[in-house]
């Protein structure tokens, strides 16, 4: 898509249209499993065996045949079932003797059950007792009543060979991990991660180590934006600080035009020392958007380069609270294209709002809250906050409540989307 006049201040859902229309994904690579947590799987997964291969016990026991227990329960109170037992089998071991009438294995957990037998006791409910002429003894079954297949976990009862386990698009999950491991596979296709950079601008930043002069403050977006994209496993590269001079900038900017994704924070306002949009312009990046219906973040800048990378420039405004709001809303919809996923802001959770929500406006209000359960369902209750400047209250929020523009007040009990954040 073309270019959006800066007149036009476009809205959220238009803006992200646009980024998405810029994005293209990632190939894909082979990956050791191991090393495969968190990627976007590139193919489907099937399963090349039976789970389980046989049918197997799902407890340490004794497998038994439940019509010896038929017959012995119609006997008068007080009688108990003894059958011989004639082998033991441990995990890696397969029975060999089949069970016959009177007799018992004693089995471990997964191993597979025995011919003849069609139940398994728990151990806990036997005795065994010393024979002469009987090497493994006798066991003494402490239950009547045993039911045919019971503790007995069917062959092909978790998957049947060829079933589709997992499907490409999937995030990978431990549990996804372990059962890719399952499926025999030690190497899986993945969608590449794009390589990330971060450069704060501004005169007033100093190191987050040194004690702020006159005018000055600390860097905060730097580290946590470079957090931002670490927590999503990204490789990222931190390009230290930026200063407010066009020839530094253009200096910098061109280093961070190798990764996939630059991030810039600071200077794409309306101040006049706001050289951001106007460098990246010079360095070839096109501008697709400049200015975003939402707050905080009005300023945002959105670009493409015309590298090889085709990387993809945010420029984000330099207050914190906005920096992060844009980062989990622009930049993570790219990341997530990117990687193969799709992010359905249409389909965001819902919860039911604690309070009167009265900041409305023109522009969609992202604003920390916190997101908590009581018996009714998902409650969300925003945070005192004052405005883009305030971390604090970042800090103290898990979620991002989303009120669209309106020009009614939102009521206590409303049904409200939200971004989670961890
Ligand atoms: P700007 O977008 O450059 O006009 O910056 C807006 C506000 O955010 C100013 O008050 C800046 O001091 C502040 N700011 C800019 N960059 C950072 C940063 N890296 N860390 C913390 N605050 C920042
Ligand atoms: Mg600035």
């Amino acid at each position: 898509m073309g270019s959006i006049p800066f007149a036009h201040m476009i809205s959220v859902q238009e803006a992200l249209e646009a980024i998405q229309c810029e994005v293209t994904p990632r190939k894909s690579e082979l990956l050791a499993v191991d090393r495969a947590l968190d990627f976007v799987l590139n193919e489907d997964i099937v399963s090349d065996q039976d789970v389980p291969q046989r049918d197997q016990s799902i407890v340490d026991g004794y497998a038994v045949r439940s019509s010896d227990f038929a017959i012995r329960g119609l006997q008068p109170e007080g009688s108990v079932v003894e059958l011989e037992i004639v082998e033991e089998v441990t995990a890696g071991q397969v029975p060999t003797c089949e069970v016959q009438a009177g007799r018992t294995v004693r089995v471990m957990t997964g191993v597979a059950i025995p011919r003849g037998a069609d139940a398994v006791v728990m151990t806990e409910q036997v005795d065994v007792l010393d024979e002469p002429g009987i090497p493994l003894g006798v066991a003494r079954f402490n239950t009547k009543s045993v039911k045919e297949g019971q503790n007995v976990m069917p062959r092909g009862t978790s998957l049947v060979r060829g079933q589709g386990v997992l499907v490409a698009g999937t995030r990978l999950r431990s549990a996804d991990i372990g059962l890719l491991a399952q499926m025999g596979r030690e190497e899986v296709r993945v969608v590449s991660k794009p390589t990330l950079a971060v450069l704060p601008t501004g005169d007033e930043l100093v190191a987050p180590g040194l004690l702020p002069g006159p005018g000055k403050i600390r860097n905060s977006n730097g580290p946590m934006l470079i957090a931002c994209g670490r927590q999503l496993g990204l490789d990222v590269t931190d390009l230290g600080i930026g200063r407010d001079e066009p020839e530094v900038l253009r200096q910098m900017i061109e280093c961070g035009l190798q990764a996939d994704v630059l991030i810039l924070s600071g200077g794409v306002s309306a101040g006049t020392r706001d050289f951001v949009p106007q460098v990246l312009e010079d360095l070839g990046v096109r501008t697709i958007f400049h200015k975003v219906r939402v707050k905080p973040g009005k300023p945002l800048w959105f670009g493409k380069a015309g590298n090889a990378r085709q990387t993809l420039v945010f420029g984000l405004p330099g207050n914190p609270v906005s920096s992060f709001v844009c980062f989990h809303l622009f930049v993570n919809s790219a990341l997530k294209k990117m990687g193969g996923e799709s992010l359905d802001h249409a389909s965001l959770p819902t919860a039911t709002l604690t309070d009167r929500f009265d900041r409305v406006g023109d522009r969609a209000v992202y604003h920390p809250a916190q997101l908590f359960w009581n018996p009714q369902g998902p409650m969300l209750k925003c945070v005192r906050w004052q405005g883009s400047a305030d971390l604090r209250a970042l800090s103290e929020a898990n979620a991002l409540a989303v009120f669209p523009p309106s020009t009614v007040a939102y009521e206590a009990k409303a049904r409200v989307a939200f971004l989670p954040l961890d």
